[in-house]
């Protein structure tokens, strides 16, 4: 195996004998061999499209095999192998007219698929100049993170053939040897142009199907009885959840980054979404262990489950660990497990945070934010936030937040904000000065904010007294780092460490264009340098 696709990288190079995060070799060869799959598809998808041929179902499939293959999505062998073969049938049906036929047939078997895998070996042509390479790697983790969004957009009913052509586009690309360093540049920052589109499907299937996140005080303790923990991102998971044990005695808690979900009008009127329980996802270990119900994985952040917990969590959509029970839609086992179990026998309600200040609640308080700018009460905006992760060096996070003066404000999203979301740092003149736009999957918001503030001021978003000071992980964030150069925001400091797969070069690159800086020793002098 080699993978390097994730902060949290062996040596900070690639794991390549077995996963940081948990992936056994075995599964990170299959998903090289998915990918593979997905090329030869892509190439027939291309070709069809240009007949008139409908393409979206081979776009939904390539999504959602792309979002499998994410750090902390699918562990199961047996999950990539019939992604494989399914990857194979499409295309062999896309070209079944006579535009060729399929160069890449499967091994019937997992044993063979793996033994397959070997042989056609890694995605990157080691050949190559490294700088080409880093920017493939770039792009495509990046495109797997556009997959995600799209994914998610898509189960809500919200889709763009637009998006699925780019992740075509990509894949095809990686087999074509004649494109060069500006090729993929450019493919880089298209990636973070597409992954706006896509981010912006999801807003409009979040906000369209749940509508506006309302600032909303969430508790963060517990009352007895009967529980159910949802972690992950997805919102229509939840959605069924609720609807499903609605008036069955028992408590839904969120865990994670399904805290943002407490401020949708349509979820929160459920009275037995009940609080949010423990941080981000991994503490998940600790804090499932310690849980007395059943648990309901959505989408991604699955660590490899315990023993002690492993009979009463459940994994649905594209989420899948072997020995571990799937669910789609239909949640029967898993409240079955939840009526099962203790629950909880006491109460510890009362602290609560607050969440909610997406685009329409920040937008809707905007003449008074503006005022708060011009009479010097707001002095600058910090957004913090992006992907936590286990390694030391993320209490930087923490630090500037509690460092941050008196008259700065802090917009975070995301699951970096567990590292400092229940502080309490007060307001300005009745604005929170801790403002929590949402998830990672609501980065366009924190975008749309920017871009309305800046339009207030009558500037751009790079003139607007805001930093930003973003934590990154897997994937999805590569993504929206892509969305954010796109749109060319610069200055954008980035931590814990940098990429592994970005070469020096590229480095310079982004340096040179973007302006973007590791995030510093320590936070009280990267918060010195920013305020001047
Ligand atoms: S996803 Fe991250 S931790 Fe897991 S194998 Fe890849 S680089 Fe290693």
């Amino acid at each position: 195996m080699f993978c390097n696709q994730c902060e949290q990288t062996a040596r900070n190079t690639g794991c390549t004998t077995v996963g940081v995060c948990g992936k056994k070799g075995e599964v990170a060869d299959l998903q090289d061999l998915l990918v593979h799959a997905l090329k030869d598809l892509a190439a027939a998808a291309i070709d069809a499209r240009s007949r008139g041929v409908d393409i979206m179902e081979a776009g939904r499939f390539t999504a959602e095999a792309l979002f499998a293959t994410l750090t902390n999505v699918d562990f199961d062998p047996v999950s990539f192998g019939n992604r494989i073969d399914d990857a194979a049938g499409l295309t062999s049906r896309l070209r079944a007219d006579g535009s060729g036929t399929a160069t890449f047939v499967p091994e019937p078997t997992v044993e063979g698929k793996i033994a397959q895998a070997l042989v056609i070996g890694s995605p990157w042509d080691t050949n190559r100049d490294d700088d080409v390479t880093a920017l493939q790697q770039t792009t495509l983790y990046g495109a797997k993170g556009v997959a995600a969004y799209a994914y998610h957009a898509r189960v809500l009913g919200y889709e763009d053939p637009a998006v699925y052509e780019y992740l075509f586009k990509v894949l095809a690309a990686i087999q074509d040897t004649n494109l060069d360093l500006g090729a993929w540049v450019g493919l880089a920052l298209e990636c973070g142009k597409v992954n706006l589109r896509a981010m912006e499907l999801l807003d409009a299937g979040n906000t369209g199907v749940y509508g506006h996140p309302e600032p909303t005080a969430v508790d963060l303790g517990h009352r007895p009885g009967k529980a159910i923990l949802i972690s992950g991102h997805d919102l229509r998971d939840l959605d069924l959840l609720l609807a499903q044990t609605e008036g069955l005695g028992i408590d839904v808690y969120t865990h994670g980054e399904m805290l943002p979900t407490h401020a949708y009008p349509a979820l929160k009127k459920y009275a037995h979404l009940a609080g949010h329980y423990g941080t981000a996802w991994q503490n998940q270990h600790r804090e499932f262990e310690a849980f007395p119900g059943a648990i309901l994985m959505t989408t991604n952040c699955l660590t490899p489950p315990k023993d002690s917990y492993k009979d009463r969590i459940f994994t649905t959509g594209p989420v899948r660990f072997p020995g571990v029970a799937h669910v789609e839609d239909d949640y029967a086992a898993v409240i079955a497990k939840a009526v099962s179990m203790p629950g909880f026998t006491d109460s510890t309600q009362g602290t609560t945070v607050l969440t909610g200040f997406g685009r329409n609640a920040v937008l809707s308080v905007a003449p008074a934010v503006i005022d708060a700018v011009k009479s010097g009460a707001i002095r600058h905006f910090f957004l913090v936030g992006g992907c936590d992760g286990a390694k030391p060096g993320r209490n930087y996070y923490t630090d500037f937040v509690e460092k941050a003066p008196a008259d700065t404000v802090v917009l975070t999203l995301a699951c970096g904000k567990f590292r400092f979301f229940d502080k309490s740092i007060g307001d300005i003149g009745g604005i929170p000065r801790l403002l929590d736009v949402g998830q990672c999957n609501d980065a366009y918001s924190a975008v749309q904010i920017a871009v309305a503030l800046a339009e207030a001021f009558e500037t751009d978003v790079n003139s607007l007294p805001l930093s930003m000071i973003l934590s990154w992980y897997e994937q999805k964030a590569v993504a929206i780092l892509l969305t954010l150069l796109h749109l060319g925001i610069t200055g954008i400091r980035l931590g814990p460490s940098l990429p592994a797969f970005i070469t020096p070069a590229v480095l310079q690159v982004l340096v040179d264009n973007f302006g973007i800086r590791p995030i510093g020793e320590s936070a009280e002098a990267d918060l010195a340098e920013i305020l001047g």
